[in-house]
């Protein structure tokens, strides 16, 4: 068991954290505030090559791992939620269905712009009356002349508006469930795609979420990603990955707030001395570098299996599931060790303690981790 990085991830460490420090930080509260998309730093980290970071380099892409990947994304998180979720959108459930199950010519078509930049990708999944519960999902693709005309309405859509594709989840057999799911890949100026207004919500503001209305929306049978009735089996695929991605962004939000908490600690003065000598300060530090720690190796343990080609569900699930939960009470926590300081919009506290919260919901509440976990192990005998 080796327990270091390897210089390869090292590096790719290196040059994620430089860009963050030096580029998004000082980003970060005017794209929550102004709830603006920080399109300047897609393209940045198109230039450093880091939307191509899963993708093969024969398209490309990078070509890097799983672990690269969450690398990557807890040092964007660490300062800016909103560009995390972003970025790990698009180089997860956005993308990386096409490089597992899109053809060559799909490979071809939509992974080189991908890498660059060009194409911002979504994951299409949720529907108003279909969350938790997808494989009940509305949208319908009836094939008609060679063509599929898709139909419905897809919600909470992150990326939506900035998109250039949407890997969309539909039914081409209604009424049979998770078999009647088939998944295809709809460009963004499709004339039949329309996109909703950004939801007001309460935190990740510079990442979009709207509904995507789908009418009488039609792609070729060479958008169609897998074969017919695959869909849900892509989705899940794509969530799996999907789930070490936000569990490297609850690490990120947790690290960042903790490193602050630190900071302000040792500087803050009170009944003459810094607070850090406080020992109640201290277990608060103590518990929150002690959950961080934990999440980090989940995620990289979840990770490493997805790269070695061993089954990481349960491993995506269960890093989803504590990383998420650790930096909920992380942030809450590390806003207590600021004070009334914590409280203000000034300080980057309050801002990681309301981006904290989607991350228990999204790619599955954790009320669903612990649904896949528990079949996991019941179906492990
Ligand atoms: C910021 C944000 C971004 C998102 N981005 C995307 C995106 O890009 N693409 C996409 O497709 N979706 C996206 N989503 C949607 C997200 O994945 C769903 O909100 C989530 O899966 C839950 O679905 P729901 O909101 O319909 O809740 P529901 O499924 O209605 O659940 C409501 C509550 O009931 C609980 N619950 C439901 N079923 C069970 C059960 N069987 N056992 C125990 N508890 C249960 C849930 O845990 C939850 O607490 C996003 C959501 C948010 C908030």
């Amino acid at each position: 068991m080796n327990l270091t990085l390897s210089p390869e991830h090292e590096e790719i460490r290196r040059l994620v954290r430089n860009f963050a420090e030096r580029e998004i930080k000082p980003r970060a509260a005017e794209i929550d505030q102004r709830s603006e998309f920080p399109r300047d730093l897609v393209d940045r980290a198109a230039e450093l090559g880091l939307m191509g970071i899963l993708i093969p380099e024969v398209y490309g892409g990078a070509g890097l791992d799983h672990l690269a990947f969450a690398i990557f994304i807890e040092e964007v998180a660490k300062h800016c939620a909103s560009t995390a979720i972003i970025l790990d959108v698009h180089a997860s459930v956005g993308s990386e269905p096409i490089t597992l199950f899109g053809s060559e010519a799909q490979k071809r078509r939509w992974l080189p712009g991908m890498a660059a930049g060009k194409l911002l990708g979504a994951f299409a999944l949720t529907e108003p009356e279909a969350g938790s519960d997808a494989a009940h999902l509305q949208t319908s693709a009836r094939r008609r002349n060679g063509v599929y005309v898709l139909n419905g309405t897809k919600t909470f859509i992150t990326n939506a508006g900035q998109a250039g594709l949407y890997v969309v989840m539909a039914a081409t057999q209604p009424g049979r469930g998770a078999a009647g799911i088939t998944a295809f890949v709809v460009g963004g100026e499709n004339p039949g795609l329309k996109v909703g207004p950004p939801f007001a919500k309460m935190g990740l503001n510079g990442s979009p979420i709207a509904e995507i209305v789908l009418q009488d929306c039609q792609v070729g049978e060479d958008d169609r990603l897998g074969a017919e009735g695959d869909g849900f089996r892509i989705a899940m695929r794509a969530l799996d990955t999907g789930r070490i991605g936000i569990s490297a962004q609850a690490v990120g939000l947790a690290q960042g707030a903790l490193d602050d908490a630190v900071a302000y600690a040792k500087e803050r003065r009170q009944f003459g001395r810094p607070i850090a000598e406080q020992q109640a300060i201290q277990f608060k530090l103590a518990d929150i570098q002690t959950g961080v720690s934990a999440a980090r190796w989940l995620t990289w343990k979840a990770a490493a299996r997805c790269d070695a080609g061993q089954p990481f569900t349960r491993d995506a699930s269960m890093a989803k599931l504590f990383a998420t939960d650790m930096a909920m009470s992380a942030t809450l926590e590390a806003l207590q060790v600021l004070g009334g300081y914590g409280y203000l919009e000034e300080f980057p506290m309050a801002r990681r303690v309301r981006d904290a919260k989607a991350c228990q919901i999204y790619e599955g509440t954790n009320q669903i981790q612990r649904i896949v976990i528990a079949r996991e192990l019941a179906a492990a005998g």
